[in-house]
């Protein structure tokens, strides 16, 4: 019998890498999505005897993941990626903040209560629950596994970004708390991503938007040489890396009670243009250029990340920035063959 793992947010743009990388390794996989037309679209899509899924529609209602854990007695892992990514929101705290907290606490007291089987959880953190956002500017600052945003709930409240971050900082917190005064059964282990860029599981979820960080690589295709560009500084890592990782994060005994930074290397917009413009004939003369001899300069007041610990327990390289923005505006452009029409 192999093993069957839940996974939370099954229809997410990392939740998708994530089942399949399970998928091809023979795990049965039991997704939660909000919706039954979100799951069927799953099953259409992954086309996978071993996938199924269970209607989870909020995961910060009180018992949220009760039912979908009775039902499936079986499931021995549960990757907790569900969490909202966005920044359309009015209310902080209501919309970012509490999600992502109380979906954390329901996953694991649903587990605690109805899955006594369950014998790891993986939370899907961020490295926005490590760095201090005021400081991604000073280049003497190095972030490692151990760091932790300092962020106050007054602070979180700042605009939708901080909130973001800090969402991601309590509710990994939340997790850690949870272990330390419950003493569950399972072993925790978190991934914490820097932005994820790379392409989508299915060319389908390409639609005028896309999820939030892969916007980012998106929004280029979608300028005009003389526009001016959105200012980007950041760490970033692979989708296909990411997926990775949350198995390696209960596959690995070594892994448990570790937080997994995933970082591959820093970038600035200038980093990105470059890539477009070098590698993509079709683009030049049709989005900016930006100044590509600055990326160094600019690159060296960034903060730095040490993730050995991480880069040692995933075993094989980190996907570089080149191939992972190549094979997204691939993507992208296969299918949104008119943008610059
Ligand atoms: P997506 O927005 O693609 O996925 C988020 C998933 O969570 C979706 O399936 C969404 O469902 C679900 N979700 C959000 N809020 C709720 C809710 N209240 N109830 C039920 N389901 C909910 O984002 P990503 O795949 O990028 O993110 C996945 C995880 O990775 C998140 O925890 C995010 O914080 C984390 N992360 C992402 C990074 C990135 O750069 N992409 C970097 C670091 C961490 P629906 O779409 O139906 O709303």
């Amino acid at each position: 019998m192999s093993t069957t793992v839940l996974v939370s947010g099954a229809s997410g743009f990392i939740a998708q890498h994530v089942v399949k990388a399970l998928l091809d390794k023979n795990y049965n996989v039991v997704g939660t999505v909000r919706s039954a037309a979100k799951g069927d679209n799953l099953v259409e899509l992954f086309a996978d005897k071993k996938f199924s899924y269970e209607i989870v529609a909020d995961i910060g209602a009180e018992g949220a993941f009760d039912q979908a854990l009775k039902n499936h007695p079986e499931v021995t892992v549960f990757l907790h990626t569900a969490s909202p990514f966005h920044f359309q929101v009015t209310d902080i705290e209501k919309e970012l903040l509490l999600p992502a907290i109380n979906g954390t606490k329901n996953a694991l007291s649903s587990i605690k209560k109805y899955g006594p089987q369950v014998t790891n959880v993986v939370v899907t953190s961020s490295y926005a629950a490590m760095f201090t956002f005021s400081r991604e500017g000073d280049n003497t600052l190095v972030n490692s596994e151990e760091s932790w945003n300092p962020v106050t709930w007054e602070e979180s409240l700042a605009n939708p970004l901080i909130g973001y971050c800090a969402s991601k900082a309590f509710a990994e917190k939340a997790a850690w708390e949870f272990l330390e005064k419950e003493k569950p059964n399972f072993k925790l282990t978190t991934v914490n991503p820097s932005y994820v860029f790379g392409p989508q599981a299915f060319a389908s979820s390409i639609g005028d938007l896309i999820n939030t960080s892969s916007e980012i690589l998106y929004s280029f295709l979608k300028l005009k040489a003389g526009d001016d560009v959105p200012e980007h500084m950041g760490k970033f890592a692979d989708v296909r890396d990411v997926a990775d990782a949350h198995l390696v994060a209960f596959e690995k005994p070594e892994a448990a009670g570790q937080r997994l930074l995933l970082s591959s290397e820093s970038f600035v917009t200038q980093s990105i243009l470059n890539i477009l413009n070098e590698e993509f004939p079709s683009l030049r003369g049709k989005i900016p250029v930006g100044a590509p001899e600055t990326v160094e300069e600019q690159l060296v007041s960034s903060s730095k990340i040490d993730n050995e610990k991480t880069r040692d327990l995933i075993g094989k390289p980190l996907i570089g920035l080149r191939e992972s923005v190549v094979d997204s505006i691939e993507q992208i452009l296969s299918v949104k063959k008119n943008l610059h029409d």
